[in-house]
């Protein structure tokens, strides 16, 4: 059990203004594992006061010494990898060897390139008579959530820090134990007091306070769509900047010009990115977009990837690729999903909404499922799900592909496949989504990560993701 009872303001660990706790559980058998502090709108007062007052001498402080910092917290953290990755593993279901790359690795990755960043950007041009300069935006308080926990902190916190921005983070309440690791490394490294604060709590009553605070100039939020439209409207009223990296629903294109052998393999990769992080991932392929002509193959491949590598298991145990879901919540939400597709008429493939075998009852585990034969109407093509359930939808033509691809308030990522790659590529471009995958290209954590329409704006990682912290100001000289 890990009780925390202190959130960290000013430097130091201090007891909320509030009472009461939150538990968290473990999404392996249903346990409780801890416990963090429900904090309170006083809480979030203290901490952007502190974090106001920290903020001028940060920004002064050379970005050097800002670069050095940051790298530190990036070693501090590399230092506990194996407990963050087991805590992840704990509070979101991703198998165990999986968190150590992306639920511990990726993290520390942005510390160490935001703090590279910090010392190589180029913070100043001269345009005509001008010197342009970018300074730090101002504080920043980051709203994160569950499913990727201290990956989205680190997206926000590292690089925010490392432009000259001093923090205010709320992490999701599900998957806390992770951002209070960052805390002690945080406070181990001697980070001049008030440039980090954590504040953990609702979103309701925290996360809204932050999107509301005076002395808070930009909110950075990931989470879903819903949430970004209130703390949108909310943050408002003070005009801050605000970044939002939201839900998805997208389209992987398997276009008609691949050989068998080629569909088959892209249809087997195309399972295994719907169902990344037991599909918990906002950019979970969750659409496979096939030539009608080619339906009953894909479902029938579909099918056998899923039995033979996709069946739930611990995800401490060998060689696991599907662990549970990180809450009760989110097994009534996905296996509600499921009996919504079987209801419209989709074809079950594969899954369905009992209770898997083999593995501990108590624990959040779902059946990881396949729809074939779905029609772009239907709710499971429309609505995030965020859990393993993959819809195969056909296609007439290359046009009609595109248009069932864009048939979607979501624009956050996508995929195209195809034998002849210019033609892949020119597909691609046609896309309204932030990212796309063009014949299984690799995820990039320093390629600019953000979605179009209702799947937010504002960009994270490398280049792009540190100058969301910077303001512009023109000298003319
Ligand atoms: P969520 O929106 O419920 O919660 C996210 C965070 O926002 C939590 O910390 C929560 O406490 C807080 N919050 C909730 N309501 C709030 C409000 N009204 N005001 C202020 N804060 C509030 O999302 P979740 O269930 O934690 O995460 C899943 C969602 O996140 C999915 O929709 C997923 O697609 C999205 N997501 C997007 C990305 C991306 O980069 N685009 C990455 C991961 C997850």
């Amino acid at each position: 059990m890990t009780q925390h009872d202190k959130i960290y303001i000013d430097g130091a660990w201090v007891p909320s203004a509030g009472s009461k706790k939150i538990d968290v559980y473990d999404s392996t058998d249903g346990s409780v594992i801890g416990s963090i502090p429900e904090g309170t709108a006083a809480d979030v007062d203290k901490a952007a006061k502190a974090a106001r007052a920290a903020f001028d001498s940060w920004a002064q402080t050379s970005p050097e010494e800002r670069g050095k910092y940051v790298t530190r917290i990036g070693e501090g953290l590399a230092a506990r990898m194996d407990e963050i990755a087991t805590v992840v593993t704990r509070e979101a279901g991703m198998p165990k060897w999986l968190s150590q790359m992306v639920q511990a690795g990726l993290p520390i990755g942005s510390f160490n390139t935001a703090g590279q960043l910090a010392e190589t950007f180029k913070y100043e041009e001269t345009v005509g008579n001008s010197l342009v300069v970018k300074e730090p935006v101002g504080v920043v308080g980051c709203i994160t959530p569950w499913n990727y926990p201290l990956h989205q902190i680190a997206a926000k916190v590292a690089y925010a820090m490392a432009a000259g921005c001093t923090v205010v983070l709320k992490p999701s309440e599900v998957a806390p134990l992770d951002a209070f690791i960052l805390a002690e490394v945080v406070n181990d490294v001697g980070l001049p007091a008030g440039v980090f604060n954590l504040v953990t709590g609702t979103g309701a009553e925290v996360g809204a306070a932050i999107s509301k605070h005076p002395d808070i100039d930009m909110v950075s939020f990931t989470g879903s769509t819903r949430a970004g439209k209130q703390i949108a409207e909310a943050a408002a009223a003070t005009l801050k900047r605000v970044a939002l990296e939201l839900g998805g629903k997208s389209a992987n294109i398997l276009l008609d010009d691949l050989s068998d052998e080629e569909f088959e393999k892209y249809v087997r990769d195309g399972v295994g990115k719907a169902y990344l992080n037991q599909g918990q991932t906002c950019t979970a392929l969750t659409r496979m977009l096939v030539p009608n002509s080619r339906m009953d193959k894909a479902a029938e491949i579909a099918a056998d990837e899923v039995s033979t590598k996709f069946q739930p298991k611990d995800p401490f145990a060998d060689f696991a690729m599907m662990g549970p879901l990180s809450s009760a919540a989110q097994v009534e939400r996905v296996t509600g999903y499921i009996r919504k597709g079987i209801e419209e008429g989709a074809t079950l493939v594969v899954g369905g909404p009992d209770k898997p075998e083999g593995v501990n009852p108590d624990g959040y585990f779902v059946q990881p499922t396949v729809f074939a034969n779905v029609t772009n109407d239907m709710t499971i093509a429309q609505e995030e799900i965020f859990g393993p359930v993959l819809s195969i939808i056909g296609y007439e033509d290359e046009e009609d592909a595109i248009r069932i691809a864009n048939d979607s308030i979501y624009g956050l990522s996508g995929g195209v496949q195809g034998a002849d790659k210019e033609r892949a590529q020119q597909v691609a471009r046609r896309i309204r989504t932030g990212q796309i995958e063009v014949n299984g290209g690799a995820f990039n954590p320093v390629a600019p990560f953000g979605g179009y329409k209702n799947s937010g704006y504002g960009r994270e990682y490398g280049e792009y993701g540190f100058e969301e912290f910077l303001e512009v100001k023109s000298m003319q000289l």
